[in-house]
């Protein structure tokens, strides 16, 4: 097996034991991102220089038995994470020439492992869509067929796992971007849950919502992962004092007992019946392996998609005030008046999308709509957080889909911005309460396109959720297969 097909958890044995170098891995996957990139396109900024550099002194490390798990293994980056002197565009216009002059928090612990960053991967712009097909620099496409979306926003995170050129990636999950296109790109997509993985340096979309996750080949290099970036930073005031526990000692493969809850609002109208008879063949495996399953309730997802795309824009509004040409990025040097700078750098600079997102945000936000949009959304917003407060008084998870459909043709969507709101039904309300879950492949489409099945739990419980997933991976050995690109 090639190295850039291997798993972090394989290579750090051959890393430690100096059965492979930085040097050599990391020339594996630069390699294998030369040979399948062009009909991949999941990068906006290669960093082949960097990562060699990066290598060199992973091996230096090494050699002195240094360095932390991730130690010379390389990774790709989505671009709205700020990584000090490599362009951070966030797939947007307006930050085409952003060169951040600091590191995000989980940047600077991966840099102090010694791990290695091969590039920064396309996303939606603002990390606004489902499909990255609203990135300013290119989409990418799914390695299991190049003419179907590969998800989003962390599309091109998904897409670098899934063809080899990286061993792992950071995402960031608003409203399902790290477990959607896992699930679109059959790897493995853990969104932590809010609090846990410092925010400080991710750029901001809606803050309240907004999570950094990993999108990983298997269930233990995503243990791995999370324990490398996890835990308080003093940086940002909403990441969590709670205690990192080592994720991948916990992976127990056994999970005799444990409760699953089934929410039926989940497997309701809209769901592809491949992707139900997916999930509830993983479910039937679940139980095999000792797990009980109880039927829950969780009456106000119906709503999770309104109160999302009022909640979330009404934050981005403000939050992308910033982005005036003054402060940062693309400028309008035409321009004959401040005024005029101000709205033709931002009219220039913004897509559709997130000039769509910024209009209805606003509108919500306004006087004398604030209580009819802003402060309802927040109040269905508590009403699904008592979902799922009830529903974890009956069980120890939630299993259900990710998505409700596989992947669809590029192209096929583009305008009909609502009905791609609408395929977020089943992970926005996960942000909205704040929780951990993740997207484990669990079978595939006629047509040959992966299908993803999503775990929920409590606040903090990514230990169990991950344990949960690694125990039916390790039963349908799907994590062993790879899209057929050939090499
Ligand atoms: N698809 C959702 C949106 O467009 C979620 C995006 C995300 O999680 N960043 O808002």
């Amino acid at each position: 097996m090639e190295l850039y097909d291997q798993t972090i958890h394989q290579l750090q044995e051959l890393l430690r034991t100096r059965q492979v170098s930085a040097v050599e891995l990391t020339e594996n996957v630069l390699a294998r991102i030369e040979r399948v990139e062009p009909r991949i396109n999941a990068f906006i900024t290669p960093c082949r220089d960097l990562a060699l550099g990066q290598a060199e002194a992973a091996d230096r490390q090494l050699a002195k038995g240094e360095g932390g798990p991730l130690c010379g293994i390389p990774l790709s980056i989505k671009d709205v994470l700020c990584t000090q002197g490599v362009r951070t565009t966030c797939g947007s216009k307006i930050l085409e020439s952003f060169i951040p002059p600091y590191d995000a928090t989980v940047i600077r612990r991966l840099n102090e492992q010694g791990a290695v960053m091969v590039g920064k991967v396309s996303m939606d712009e603002f990390a606004m869509g489902s499909t990255t097909e609203t990135c300013a620099f290119g989409v990418p496409k799914n390695p299991w067929n190049p003419d179907y979306i590969c998800g989003g926003s962390s599309g091109g995170s998904a897409a670098s796992v899934a063809a080899g050129e990286c061993l792992a990636s950071l995402g960031s999950d608003t409203g399902g971007s790290v477990r959607q296109p896992a699930s679109h790109c059959g790897v493995v997509g853990l969104k932590p849950t809010y609090g846990r993985v410092s925010r400080f340096g991710l750029l901001a979309f809606a803050s309240s919502l907004d999570q950094v996750g990993t999108l990983t080949k298997d269930v233990r290099d995503a243990a791995l992962l999370l324990g490398a970036i996890a835990g308080h930073d003093p940086r940002d005031s909403t990441s969590a004092k709670e205690p990192v526990p080592g994720f991948d000692a916990l992976l127990a493969g056994n999970i005799k007992g444990l409760r699953l809850g089934i929410p039926k609002e989940y497997f309701g109208e809209g769901l592809e019946p491949e992707v139900r008879r997916a999930v509830e063949e993983g479910i039937d495996r679940l139980r095999k392996l000792g797990a009980e399953t109880v039927a829950v309730s969780l009456p106000h997802t119906k709503y999770g998609i309104a109160a999302y795309y009022i909640i979330a824009p009404a934050e981005a509004s403000s939050n992308l005030a910033r982005y005036d040409g003054v402060k940062y990025g693309f400028r309008n040097l035409e321009a004959d008046s401040l005024v005029e700078m101000y709205k033709t750098s931002r009219a220039q600079g913004f897509g559709p999308e997130v000039k769509r997102r910024i209009i209805i945000g606003t509108y919500a936000l306004s006087s004398g709509y604030y209580d009819a949009y802003y402060k309802k959304a927040s109040q269905v917003r508590t009403l699904i957080i008592r979902d799922y407060q009830e529903a974890f008084a009956q069980c120890d998870a939630l299993v259900s889909p990710v998505t409700p459909s596989p992947a669809w043709p590029l192209g096929a969507k583009t305008d009909d911005p609502l009905s791609v709101y609408l395929s977020d039904a089943l992970t926005v309300c996960t942000n909205l309460a704040g929780l951990p879950a993740l997207s484990v492949p669990c079978g595939f489409s006629a047509t040959g396109l992966p299908i993803g099945l999503q775990l929920q739990g409590p606040h903090f419980s990514e230990a169990a959720l991950l344990n949960i997933a690694y125990t039916l991976e390790q039963d349908l050995g799907l994590c062993q297969q790879r899209p057929g690109l050939s090499s």
